[in-house]
């Protein structure tokens, strides 16, 4: 087990002559033991970010020490670590038992019966004692995730790296294996870092999450102090399904006013003090239709079975607004909505920071 720091780790890339920064001086801290999911857009950093972790980068600048050690020159075999990646990258003529002790066999002197113990050991925690004796190409994605997971965990190591290792399985089995993948993670306590693209499955997953943007740490928190405390509009609009609603909003007094007839009356507007602008953010779930609200057209109605999703216009803003399943406006009706002034977020206009 170890805790990982990364102090101010930077990495360039070439690319033509053109620099790019894929990581732009980056400070965090994964604790012992912790799942940590790393997330954002495409293209922010995260696969960059494990790589350097692993070693398979060398980092521009800026140090990574797991515990104490300073493991930043170090090559990736000297660090101890497991990767597990979205093609599971099996080795085809090998059994699942060859497969998952392979590494043992390569770098270790363990005798056979060792190993053949170790990996009966792995297999019954993953539950695939029935597939040992099989070829990759006779078992599911969701199998080969499993031999995968299998490979990384007999090596024991101090830090298992993750890159999206769930995104070639359908949704159904991506979901049973989340929770599969926590338990075990839970059980084994080793440190762990998993990059996702997919916010949700951020929330569902970790720990903590850690959100990147253009190469830069945006905020880091469990899933409900990302999800209530966003530091930036980035943070809020990123997680949540659906996302935020987002407004300009002119502040006049205590009230503010935005497209359509938005117009709200803050009870508390020390957070607006000396802005003339300011970006408003509403979550779907907070906004209830009222008699005598904020008017807004609606334009589709979704039902979600326990809820409908009803997406509506306000001047040249589209909102979406989480409903009561009983509640089903038509397209084209005017229906009002209403929301507790502690659901808002506020923005500073020009650097997107959280003025609450
Ligand atoms: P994705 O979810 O699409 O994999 P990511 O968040 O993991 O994206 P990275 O793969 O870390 O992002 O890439 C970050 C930036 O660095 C991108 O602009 C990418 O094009 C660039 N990049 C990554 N690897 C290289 C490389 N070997 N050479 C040049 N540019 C690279």
């Amino acid at each position: 087990m170890a805790q990982i720091n990364l102090d101010t780790v930077r990495k360039e890339f070439d690319d033509d002559g053109r620099t790019i920064v894929a990581v732009n001086d980056l400070d965090l801290t994964i604790r012992d033991g912790e799942f940590l999911v790393l997330v954002g857009p495409s293209g922010c950093g995260k696969t960059t970010t494990l790589r350097s972790v692993a070693g398979l980068e060398e980092v521009t600048a800026g140090t990574i020490t797991f515990d104490d050690e300073d493991v930043t020159d170090l090559r990736a075999r000297d660090r101890n670590v497991a990767m597990v990646f979205q093609n599971y990258a099996l080795y085809p003529h090998m059994n699942v038992r060859r497969n998952i002790g392979f590494g043992l066999r390569l770098s270790t002197d363990m005798s056979s019966q060792e190993i053949d113990r170790r990996v009966d050991e792995v297999a019954e925690m993953l539950g695939i004692q029935e597939l040992l004796g099989k070829k990759p190409k006779a078992l599911s994605g969701g199998q080969q995730q499993r031999v995968a997971l299998g490979r990384a965990i007999i090596r024991d190591p101090e830090v298992f790296l993750m890159d999206e290792p769930l995104s070639n399985l359908d949704a159904k089995l991506r979901a049973q294996m989340r929770t599969e993948l926590q338990e075990l993670q839970h059980e084994l306590d080793v440190t762990t870092v998993y990059v996702t693209h997919d916010q949700t499955e951020a929330m569902a997953m970790g720990d903590r999450i850690a959100i990147m943007n253009d190469g830069e740490l945006q905020q880091v928190g469990t899933a409900e102090e990302v999800y209530r405390s966003p530091t930036n509009e980035f943070v809020a609009n990123f997680i949540g399904s659906p996302s935020i609603n987002l407004l300009t909003a002119t502040v006049e007094g205590d009230t503010l006013k935005g497209p359509g007839g938005f117009s709200y009356r803050l009870s508390d507007p020390s957070p607006v003090e000396g802005y003339d602008r300011v970006r408003v953010g509403i979550r779907p779930e907070d906004m209830t239709l009222v008699e005598d609200g904020i008017a807004a057209a609606v334009t589709v109605v979704e039902p979600m079975g326990n809820e409908n999703f009803c997406y509506m216009e306000m001047g040249d803003v589209d909102l979406t607004a989480r409903i009561d399943s009983s509640l089903r406006p038509s397209p084209d009706e005017t229906v009002q909505f209403g929301f507790e002034e502690t659901a808002l977020y506020l923005f500073d206009p020009e650097t997107g920071q959280s003025l609450k």
